[in-house]
């Protein structure tokens, strides 16, 4: 753990095991409460003597985006080793990160205010008024075990642009990879001209509930930035009390494929939202809406797309799918498989896990005749299941896709501008896609869910606006004017 400009150990390791074959790839730390509370001390500590310019955050974050750059495939293998997505998935991820680290440096330099015509008002015409944006103080960042590496850019490069120290909280079972990316902060901490702050940059790991409960009874924590579960956000949300918190949560995102798209090439994008990293992805494709007139043929073109998949070893060239991360994990994708079998849907292609596939590997599975009640319809899967329900029109298909209580990202395939617009006004999500899948994320869009999908937004500056607040400086008539 980075605690303080130090890396120190704590009484108490945690093993991280490889997810495909279960082999012990390394351990971390299990920080203590104390330990937790001395990180987050010595990042209020470094908030108050840092002095870094918007420039000087700049080349810091920069820096840390040609560290990790330059450590790209050891950090692309050390993802694969505990998270077990194919290896290049996990480059991608690594790309992924160096440009959001690049974007938050470029952000550092966008802290605006505003000028606020004070005149508008009755009265005051000689005032002036503007906002200038300041840093919270510490802000504390939590993220979970699925993209180990840029969900936690994604938090600790604006919190770090907007001029906050940080202290990060890993996944349990996915710790290694933020192990790297500190190093490499600290390695741009140490390569800059400016001095940065020992402490300004924490990491702690270890129990999600010891820590996070440090992180909310401990006053110099200004924000928490959390991804993760749906009841871990409202624990979080129901306990911060003044403090500001972002919550990226879980989802039951829907995609519908309409008549008038190509339903071959929409069907490709739909396996693919659905599969990716084993399912494990929190806008990922969980619910396939399909008119039933087109159901055969959307169901055959999901089924070619899904057996076309390769399942293997996440270190082996060609692999597409492969385990899921943990016991758990596995167990939930196979609980709502099964319950949902049971309850009549029909397993159109896949429906295999474990055994030979590896023990917490799961197949590509299409699954027809699903109505909204079934489980794999009604909570988040996280796994590589494509459930296909039939809509009876364009209203119902509306209004199946907001048969959740999640509200995260949705997607639409159809060339009819008319249902594209009512799908964007009528979706009740934090993003609507029209011709691609839920699973559409650039890193420097806004991104966050409605309803239990959680509150705020990512996506660098709409971060930064979280982790900032607006002070009004005002100027009035002088005495010598
Ligand atoms: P999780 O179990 O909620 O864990 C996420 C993080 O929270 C981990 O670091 C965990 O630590 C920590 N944690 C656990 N209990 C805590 C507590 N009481 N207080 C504070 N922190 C606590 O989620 P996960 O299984 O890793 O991730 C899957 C979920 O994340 C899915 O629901 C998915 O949809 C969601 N997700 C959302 C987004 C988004 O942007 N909306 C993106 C990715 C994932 P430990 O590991 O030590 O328990």
């Amino acid at each position: 753990m980075l605690i303080g400009g130090s890396w120190v150990d704590a009484d108490e390791r945690i093993d991280v095991i490889h997810p495909y074959d279960g082999e012990r790839v390394g351990s971390v730390p299990m920080a203590t409460e104390g330990q937790a509370t001395e990180a987050v001390d010595a990042a209020a500590a470094a908030f108050d003597a840092s002095t870094l310019s918007a420039y000087e955050r700049y080349e810091l974050l920069s820096t840390a985006a040609r560290e990790v750059e330059e450590r790209a495939d050891e950090i692309a293998r050390i993802l694969t080793s505990e998270q077990g997505k194919p290896l290049p998935d996990a480059r991608g991820e690594v790309d992924r990160a160096v440009q959001t680290l690049d974007l938050s440096a470029e952000q550092a330099k966008r802290m605006f205010g505003e000028y606020v015509p004070m005149d508008a008002q009755r009265g005051f015409a000689k005032d002036h008024c503007f906002t200038q944006r300041e840093p919270l103080g510490v802000v504390a960042a939590i993220t979970p075990f699925n993209f180990p590496l840029n969900l936690m850019v994604h938090k600790v490069g604006p919190a770090l642009a907007a001029g906050n120290s940080v202290v990060g909280k890993p996944a349990s079972n996915t710790p290694l990879t933020a192990v790297a990316l500190f190093e490499c902060l600290e390695a741009a901490a140490d390569a800059i001209d400016a001095s940065v702050p020992d402490g300004l940059i924490n990491l702690v790991t270890g129990s999600g509930s010891t820590v996070g409960d440090v992180f909310l009874e401990h006053d110099a924590v200004e924000a928490i930035s959390f991804t993760g579960s749906t009841p871990v956000g409202k624990y979080l949300a129901a306990n911060s009390g003044m403090t500001e918190v972002t919550l990226e949560l879980g989802g039951n995102d829907p995609t519908i494929v309409w008549s008038d798209t190509d339903i071959e090439q929409a069907a490709a994008q739909v396996v693919g939202g659905a599969c990716s990293n084993a399912g494990q992805v929190c806008n990922s494709v969980e619910r396939v809406l399909v008119p039933e007139d087109i159901e055969d043929e959307v169901v055959a073109a999901l089924v070619d797309a899904a057996e076309s998949l390769t399942v293997g070893d996440p270190f082996e060239a060609g692999t597409e799918v492969s385990s899921m991360v943990d016991d758990d994990q596995f167990e939930t994708v196979v609980d709502l498989f099964e319950s949902t079998v049971d309850a009549g849907a029909t397993v159109e292609c896949g429906g295999r896990y474990g055994g030979d596939l590896g023990p917490r590997t799961f197949e590509p599975t299409v699954l027809s005749g699903v109505t909204p009640e079934m489980p794999a319809a009604r909570e988040e899967t996280f796994g590589p299941l494509v459930p296909v329900i039939t809509v009876e029109d364009f209203d119902d298909a509306i209004r199946e896709a907001n048969n959740t209580n999640y509200g995260l990202e949705a997607g639409l395939f159809t060339q009819d501008i008319d249902r594209a617009k009512r799908a964007a006004d009528e979706i009740d999500a934090g993003g609507v896609n029209i011709n691609t899948v839920s699973g559409f994320r650039a890193d420097h869009m806004p991104y966050g869910g409605f309803k239990d999908s959680g509150v705020g937004k990512e996506g660098i500056k709409y971060a930064v606006e979280h982790f900032s607040r607006a002070k009004l400086v005002g100027f009035h008539q002088g005495f010598n004017a």
